[in-house]
C-alpha cells in the first residue's frame, strides 16, 4: 500500500510532527510491503493522488483533499487526521465516495482548553499592548492600564460545547464567571456538573464578555461570525477563536480589530500556511499565532499513538474505533460533523 504523509520540513527545532520524525512512521513501515511517502507541502499531493491508499496530514499543516482531488483519487481508502478537526477534507464528497477519515479524538483537548484560558486572560489584560511598549522602550503606563480588565465576574460564552469547549469551561469556572454556550446539541448533564447555562445564539453574542468559539467547521459554521453578528458583540468583548479561521469572516474581524471594537485572539487561519498578505499579520494587538495549540509535546505523543492505532487498523483490516471515525462506510460518524 502507498501511504503518503505530510509533515513540516525540520528548521532548528526537531520533534515527532517534523519530515524527520515523521511521528515515527519511518520505523514503523521500515521492513514491510508498505510505501511511505513523505512530503512537505500541500501542492506535492498532486503528484501523489492517482494511486495513495491513505494519506495523513495535520490540521497545522493540512493537505486539503477536495472534491477535485478526490476524483482523481482512485485508490484512497483512508484519510487521517494526525490531530483533531477534519474540515481540510471534503467530508460530503470522501463519504458518497467511501473514503475513511478519521482523527486522533481527544489528543489535544487539554492544550486547546489551557490555550482559551491564557488567551482570555492575554486580551482581556491588554497583554500585548504591555508586551509591546516592554519591547519598543516605552513606558506609557495609562495606554496599557486603561484597557486592562480582570476576568472576574465576566459573562464567558462558549460557541461549541464539545469535548474542548466543555475542559474550558471547568478552567474558567474557579475565576467566578457566569458561564453560556450555544451548540445544536443540549448538554444537560453538564449544564448541571459544570454549572453552565444553554442560551440562544443571539443572546450569547449580544451580552458575552468573553465568546470562545470552539465548534468544528462545517457548512453550517462557516462565517458564522460575520460582520452583522461582530456589530452585535459588546463594545470591547474578546472573541477568542482556536476552532477554525473560516468560522470568522477574515475582514470583518480585522475591521472590528482595526476600529477598537472588539479584541481577537486565536491560531487558527483559512488557508494555512497563512498567506503573507493575510490581513490578521498586519493587525495591532492581537493575541494571534500560526496555528500551534494543539501541537504541544504531550499532544504529539498521544497524536503520534492514535495514528499508528489507525494504521495497524488500515493495514491488517481492523476496524478504527468509533470515537476515532469522522466519516465511515459512506455515512459521516461524527456527530459533530453532521450538517443541518
Ligand atoms: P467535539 O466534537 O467534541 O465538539 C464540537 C462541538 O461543536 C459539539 O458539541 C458539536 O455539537 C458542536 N457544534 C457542531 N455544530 C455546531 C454549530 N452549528 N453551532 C454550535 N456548535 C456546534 O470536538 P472538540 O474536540 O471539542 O473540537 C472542536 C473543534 O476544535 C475541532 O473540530 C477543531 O476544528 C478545533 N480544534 C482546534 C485545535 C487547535 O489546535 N487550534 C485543536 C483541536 C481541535
Amino acid at each position: 500500500m502507498k501511504i503518503v504523509a505530510l509533515f513540516p520540513e525540520t528548521s532548528g527545532a526537531t520533534q515527532l510532527m517534523t519530515k524527520k520524525e515523521s511521528l515515527g512512521l519511518k520505523d514503523y513501515f521500515d521492513g514491510t510491503d508498505h510505501e511511505l511517502t513523505l512530503i512537505t507541502e500541500d501542492n506535492e499531493v498532486d503528484q501523489h493522488i492517482k494511486d495513495m491508499d491513505a494519506i495523513i496530514s495535520s490540521p497545522f499543516l493540512p493537505a486539503y483533499i477536495t472534491e477535485e482531488r478526490i476524483k482523481k483519487a482512485k485508490n484512497l481508502k483512508l484519510a487521517i487526521t494526525a490531530g483533531v478537526g477534519s474540515d481540510h477534507v471534503d467530508i460530503k464528497t470522501a463519504a458518497d465516495k467511501g473514503i475513511t477519515v478519521a482523527e486522533v479524538t481527544g489528543s489535544n483537548n487539554v492544550s486547546v482548553a489551557e490555550q482559551n484560558v491564557m488567551e482570555t486572560l492575554l486580551l482581556l489584560r491588554n497583554y500585548e499592548e504591555g508586551h509591546r511598549q516592554a519591547e519598543q522602550g516605552e513606558w506609557n503606563l495609562p495606554k496599557v492600564g486603561s484597557g486592562a480588565r480582570e476576568l472576574l465576574d465576566k459573562k464567558v460564552g462558549i460557541f461549541g460545547f464539545g469535548l474542548i469547549g466543555q475542559l474550558t469551561a471547568e478552567r474558567l469556572k474557579p475565576f467566578n464567571v457566569t458561564l453560556q454556550y450555544n451548540d445544536p446539541v443540549r448538554k444537560e448533564e453538564e449544564e448541571k456538573r459544570i454549572g453552565i447555562q444553554y442560551v440562544e445564539f443571539d443572546e450569547l453574542v449580544k451580552t458575552s464578555d468573553v465568546i470562545i468559539v470552539q465548534a468544528p467547521l462545517t457548512a453550517d459554521t462557516e462565517n458564522t461570525f460575520s460582520q452583522d453578528v461582530l456589530n452585535n458583540m459588546k463594545e470591547n468583548a474578546v472573541l477568542v477563536n482556536y476552532a477554525r479561521g473560516a468560522i470568522v469572516d477574515r475582514d470583518a474581524v480585522a475591521e472590528a480589530v482595526s476600529d477598537n471594537r472588539i479584541r481577537y485572539g486565536g491560531d487558527v487561519w483559512y488557508p494555512q500556511p497563512a498567506p503573507q498578505d493575510h490581513p490578521w499579520r498586519s493587525l495591532e494587538q492581537t493575541g494571534l499565532t500560526v496555528h500551534y495549540s494543539g501541537m504541544t509535546v504531550e499532544a504529539q505523543e498521544r497524536i503520534q499513538k492514535g495514528v499508528k492505532e489507525m494504521l495497524t487498523n488500515f493495514i491488517e483490516g481492523s476496524s478504527i474505533r468509533d470515537e476515532y471515525l469522522i466519516v465511515d462506510k459512506n455515512q459521516v460518524a461524527n456527530q459533530s460533523y453532521r450538517v443541518s
